[in-house]
């Protein structure tokens, strides 16, 4: 599979969806550090080269090292747009 990162930047600087970042907030199964926003950085990435946009986003908790993956359309639309 072909996976282009294009980005990764502070979550604050990134814009993507709100409801990605509130899902990621909201899911209990993770810890607490990596559901805060001052900790994660955010990767796009696109899963087929001719994909218009990112449909795939990468959480990274900058506290425990913690990789999150966010796949789907409408994932990372706005963070990645070539
Ligand atoms: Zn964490």
């Amino acid at each position: 599979m072909h996976v282009e990162t294009i980005k990764k930047i502070e979550l604050k600087k990134a814009n993507i969806p709100r409801h990605t970042v509130d899902r990621q907030k909201a899911n209990k199964k993770i810890k607490a550090c990596c559901r805060d926003e001052n900790n994660l950085m955010v990767e796009g990435r696109k899963t087929a080269e001719d994909r218009p946009h990112t449909d795939m986003i990468v959480f990274t908790c900058t506290k425990c090292n913690c990789r999150h993956f966010v796949a789907g359309l409408d994932a990372g639309a706005g963070i990645g747009k070539v």
